[in-house]
């Protein structure tokens, strides 16, 4: 396993861990002036800025973009709604590419409003991957599923284990065409009993695209909006990362933190030095 300390060039943080308190280009800044070698943003914060400009902000700092964030939720209710999520995905795929992203990660949706549909859902998952697989190609930027936590399975990803993406992999992109993988996300993953023998799969399929690091809380207030700092919850991360880069995973340690209670209030300075300090001590 790499060492992390005094690399912080191997690092890299998601622009939600500062809460999107402040415009891209002073979290840009802020990211670079700290010491990380990555970044990963989101699309709604290019809603005010122009992503070209963007581009070569993030180019002249010399950081790389270990992920654009996120998909637009693939499954709908209808036909026309499906179309128009492809759409709006394809677009963000360009904006990737102009971002020099190392990948689009994929968030790919719960059930469409109403629906009780699981399968339906999965279906259309698979449909949509297939299609987008295409455009990524096309603008050289790999589709990272990310598969989420089950308890978020209505609402945001019925994609929901490493093996299951990694099948979803198998299923679309069997030849291995280096433009669909997998984004590996502890508070995501950690609990899985299938994990190691997961990181290891999608190492032998060459499909390991990212690898995002934040700590899951014993006590846990909000499923979506609090997750802990690295070190401060149950994850072995260091275990983890081993097991990641051990299968081949030779790209950057994303932090991602959601946290509107605690870390999204401190000073975005501070939470950047205690990231720092943690991932050269606890990942
Ligand atoms: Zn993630």
């Amino acid at each position: 396993m790499r060492n992390l300390q005094g690399r912080l060039d191997l690092c890299s943080i998601n622009t939600a861990t500062l809460g999107h308190r402040e415009a891209l280009s002073v979290t840009i800044d802020r990211i670079a002036a700290a010491g990380f070698g990555g970044i990963a943003p989101w699309r709604h914060e290019m809603e005010n800025a122009n992503v070209a400009d963007i581009a070569r902000q993030i180019r002249a700092l010399g950081l790389s973009v270990t992920g654009y964030c996120r998909s637009t939720y693939v499954p709908a209710a209808n036909r026309a709604q499906f179309k128009a999520n492809i759409e709006s995905n394809k677009a963000a795929l360009r904006d990737a590419a102009t971002l020099g992203a190392r990948c689009f990660v994929m968030v790919v949706g719960g059930l469409p409003e109403g629906s009780r549909d699981l399968n339906g859902a999965r279906a259309q998952v698979i449909e949509g991957i297939a299609e987008l697989l295409d455009t990524a190609r096309e603008c050289g930027v790999p589709l990272a599923l990310e598969p989420l936590h089950p308890m978020y399975a209505a609402d945001r990803a019925v994609l929901n284990t490493l093996a299951q993406a990694l099948d979803i992999c198998a299923q679309v992109d069997p030849g291995h065409g280096g433009f669909l993988g997998v984004a590996v996300d502890v508070y995501h993953c950690w609990w899985d009993p299938a994990l190691q023998a997961s990181i290891g799969r999608a190492g032998q399929d060459d499909r390991l695209l990212a690898f995002h690091v934040c700590d899951w809380l014993r006590e846990t207030r909000d499923l979506l909006l609090d997750r802990g700092m690295m070190g401060d919850g149950g994850i072995d991360l260091a275990a983890v990362r081993s097991d990641v880069e051990q299968a081949g995973y030779d790209g950057l340690v994303e932090v991602e933190i959601f946290s509107k209670e605690n870390w999204w209030r401190r000073d975005p300075d501070e939470v950047l030095r205690i990231c720092a300090d943690r991932l050269q001590t606890v990942c």
